[in-house]
């Protein structure tokens, strides 16, 4: 199979304007020219951060000098890039990618986040194969940037190809990741087929809706609070007393938040998808709520399918913490939820009763299961 792409190792942005990565002021101009993934209101700033940023700026800018090396071995070839020789190429533009990551979360850089997600979508375009689990990694990243939207367009496009049997990944006219837009985030949850997913991507989507669950929330608060100025004593002094014909222009104002009508279907969601989780494999809600201890123990040597329920669930945790460890919020309501899901009681035993001692994590959650 030929690939129609080009191999390259620029991206660029979606944002157009960033914080500065020392002091947090907006719109800050300056980028680091070494690994392009971080920018300073100031030279001072640069300066001052220089120690917080070296490990991650020094590890990009070796990836970015391994990738061009790869791309000019490709360009040696002529015009037809064979798949099986590119592998080489993409493995670089991975790491790199991962390197961007690191940065990321390390240096508070959303261009670092917005840089790593332009390759991980690149590199899928390329290698629909997908040798590195590009796939895995994309809604995280969608989740971090805070764009629940764009990461329930992609597990929906995700699912459709699943679906049909096995997708031919090496078909470059079939569809790509970019080809579902603005599909309906509040649509049933049959939609999903639920019972045929994995439980990485249930656990992608798990995160998505709680994005969109704490969106209405915040939305919610901020329209009831502008209702109390609607309010003949409690608002008596609101501006919003002195316009006629109120309920009209309510009904307007409305609009501009996001559907707060929404909410008990989305919370209701939430719910059911981490109960899908939970009935697939128990042992991942308290390991994601407990992932410090769980995290402690030794690597288990197979976290796929196939391995035992108490290892997948070691890699689920190991895998998304990441991605769940900048938003603390999200383990409070997952809490919230197991609790409502199972009782105060179990609940808080089954997070407890994670594995405490440096032992085989199977050994002891076995230990733990059969007490
Ligand atoms: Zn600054
Ligand atoms: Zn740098």
């Amino acid at each position: 199979t030929k690939n129609k792409m080009k191999p390259r190792i620029k991206v660029s942005p979606r944002s157009t304007t960033f914080k500065c990565s020392n002091c947090s002021k907006d719109d800050a101009q300056n980028r680091c020219s070494r690994c392009t993934a971080v920018r300073y209101c100031s030279k001072e700033c640069q300066k001052a951060h220089w120690d917080w940023h070296k490990v991650a700026c020094k590890h990009i800018r070796k990836k970015i000098v391994s990738v061009e090396k790869e791309m000019a071995k490709l360009e040696g070839r002529g015009k037809s890039w064979r798949i099986t020789k590119m592998q080489p190429y993409l493995k670089e533009r991975f790491d790199l990618a991962i390197g961007f990551q690191f940065c990321g979360e390390k240096n508070d850089s959303r261009l670092a986040l917005e840089l790593c997600l332009e390759h991980l979508i690149d590199i899928l375009m390329f290698n629909r194969g997908d040798h590195s689990s590009c796939w895995a990694h994309i809604p995280g990243m969608l989740f971090l940037l805070d764009e629940p939207q764009e990461a329930y367009d992609y597990l929906k496009w995700w699912q459709v190809l699943h679906n049909d049997g096995y997708y031919d990944h090496t078909k470059f006219e079939l569809p790509s990741g970019d080809k579902l837009k603005n599909e309906n985030i509040f649509e049933d949850l049959s939609e999903l087929n639920l019972s045929k997913k994995h439980v990485p991507w249930l656990v992608s989507m798990y995160m998505v809706k709680y994005k969109i669950l704490r969106k209405i929330e915040k939305d919610k608060i901020s329209y009831e609070s502008f209702l109390l100025g609607t309010h003949p004593r409690v608002g008596e002094d609101s501006p919003i007393q002195q316009i006629g014909g109120v309920s009209v222009i309510l009904h307007n104002i409305k609009k501009c938040f996001s559907p707060i009508d929404k909410y008990e279907t989305i919370r209701n969601q939430t719910i059911q998808i981490l109960k899908f989780i939970d009935s697939k494999n128990k042992y991942i809600i308290p390991g994601f709520l407990n992932y410090k201890v769980l995290l402690e123990q030794p690597n288990p040597l197979y976290v796929g399918e196939g391995g035992s329920l108490q290892d997948q669930a070691y890699g689920a945790v190991w895998f998304d913490i990441q991605h769940w460890e900048p938003v603390p919020d999200i383990f409070i309501l997952t809490k919230e939820l197991y609790i409502q899901i199972h009782g105060k009681v179990k609940a808080e035993r089954d997070i407890a009763e994670l594995p405490r001692e440096k032992v085989s994590l199977a050994k002891v959650l076995g230990k733990a299961h059969l007490a």
